[in-house]
C-alpha cells in the first residue's frame, strides 16, 4: 500500500508518498481501507518530533478515519467486511480503574490512533474492531473523517465538562482553530449565546455562518473589553480557551461568578498566569479536558449522523499531496477541516 510517511522528524519536506507494506489484522482489530483522513494540529506535532514518544520510523499519522472494513481479526463479533466506518481515534486499555469508570480518555494507557500507532494517512489501517462506528449510508467518508476528533472534544469540553445550559453565554477564542469552530455549532445546540473572537475577519463571517452570534477582532479592539461590554459587565459563563499562555489571564478575567474555563490545548505556550483571588471569589472552575469517551464519541457522532451538526471542511486533497495540506494548515490559512483522500 501507499503511506504518506516520514523517515525523519521535521518539516512538510521530510513528507514521502511510498509503498511499504500492508497491514494484517491482529486478534481484536480490524483492517480498514482509508477512503478518508482528515488532519489535525496532532499530525504535525507528531511529524516535527513529540519528545515525550517514542515514534517508531518510518512513521505516518492521521487520525481522523472513515473507510471500509476489509477484514477483521480472531475475536471480531459484530463487525462485517464491507462496512462503512468511522473510527474512534481513542486507544484505551479496557481494565483500568478509569476505563471501568467509563472514563477510557483518563486511561492510564490513553493513546490516540496516528500518535501512539501508526495512522490512516494510508491506503490501509489496522484498528481496535471496538472503534469502528458503522456509517448510515447518506453519511459520506469525508464528511465523517473531518467530523471526528475537533467534535468528540469540542462535545466532552461544553457538554460534559462545562455543562453549558441554555441561555448561558459561551465565549470561543481563536474560532479559526478546528476544535474551536466545531463548538460554535455545539454552543448553539446546547443553546447558548456564542461569542467568538478571531484576528481574520474572514474567519468570523465563517464562524457567523456557522451560528456564532457575536464577533470580536481581537487585532481591532481588545477582547477582554469587548466581552465586558457585550455582557453588561457580567462576564460570560464559559470561556473554551485552547490558545493557552497569550489569553488565559483575559479569559479568567472574562468569566462570570460560577463560570467555567475549559481547556484542551495551549498552543501559544503551556504556562499561564491565575489570579487565584478571582477564582475563588468569583468561585471560577477551571476544567481540563481530552478527547472524549466512547459513549461521548457515539453521542457526537449521533449529531452528524441525524443532521444536528455537520462537518465543518476547508478542502479535500489527494492524499498524495498531504505535504502541501500540511503547508496549509501550519500557516493556518484554513477554515475547517483538510481531508486527504488515499
Ligand atoms: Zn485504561
Amino acid at each position: 500500500m501507499k503511506a504518506l510517511l516520514f523517515h525523519e522528524f521535521g518539516g512538510p519536506e521530510v513528507l514521502r508518498y511510498e509503498e511499504v507494506a500492508d497491514p494484517a489484522p491482529g486478534p481484536g482489530e480490524a483492517l480498514v481501507r482509508v477512503r478518508a483522513c482528515a488532519l489535525n494540529r496532532l499530525d504535525l506535532w507528531v511529524r516535527e518530533r513529540i519528545p515525550a514518544l517514542k515514534t517508531p520510523l518510518p512513521f505516518w499519522t492521521g487520525s481522523d478515519i472513515a473507510g471500509d472494513v476489509v477484514e477483521v481479526g480472531r475475536e471480531v463479533t459484530g463487525l462485517k467486511p464491507g462496512t462503512r466506518v468511522a473510527v474512534n481515534p481513542g486507544l484505551a486499555c479496557g481494565g483500568c480503574e478509569w476505563c471501568l469508570r467509563g472514563e477510557d480518555s483518563m486511561c492510564e494507557r490513553y493513546g490516540i490512533i496516528g500518535e501512539h500507532i501508526r495512522g490512516g494517512l494510508a491506503e490501509l489501517v489496522t484498528v481496535p474492531a471496538a472503534n469502528c462506528l458503522p456509517l448510515p449510508d447518506h453519511v459520506g467518508y469525508e464528511e465523517a473523517a473531518a467530523f471526528i476528533l475537533v467534535n468528540m472534544t469540542a462535545w466532552r469540553m461544553l457538554v460534559t465538562q462545562a455543562a453549558l445550559r441554555p441561555g448561558e453565554d459561551l465565549l470561543i477564542l481563536g474560532v479559526g482553530g478546528g476544535v474551536s469552530s466545531a463548538a460554535v455549532p455545539i454552543g448553539k445546540l446546547c443553546g447558548a449565546r456564542v461569542v467568538v473572537t478571531s484576528s481574520s475577519e474572514e474567519k468570523l463571517q465563517k464562524a457567523k455562518e456557522l451560528g456564532a452570534d457575536e464577533l470580536i477582532n481581537y487585532s481591532k479592539q481588545d477582547w477582554v473589553q469587548a466581552v465586558r461590554e457585550l455582557t453588561a459587565k457580567r462576564g460570560v459563563d464559559v470561556v473554551l480557551d485552547n490558545v493557552g499562555a497569550a489569553t488565559w489571564k483575559g479569559s479568567i478575567r472574562s468569566l462570570a461568578n460560577g463560570g467555567r474555563l475549559v481547556t484542551c490545548g495551549a498552543t501559544t505556550g503551556p504556562i499561564g498566569e491565575t489570579d487565584i483571588r478571582l477564582v475563588f471569589w468569583r468561585q471560577l472552575r477551571i476544567l481540563g479536558s481530552t478527547m472524549a469517551s466512547r459513549p461521548e464519541f457515539r453521542a457526537v457522532m449521533g449529531q452528524l449522523f441525524q443532521g444536528r451538526l455537520r462537518a465543518i471542511i476547508d478542502r479535500t486533497m489527494p492524499l498524495r499531496d498531504g505535504a502541501e495540506a500540511q503547508r496549509r494548515l501550519t500557516e493556518g490559512r484554513q477554515f475547517g477541516k483538510l481531508v486527504l483522500i488515499p
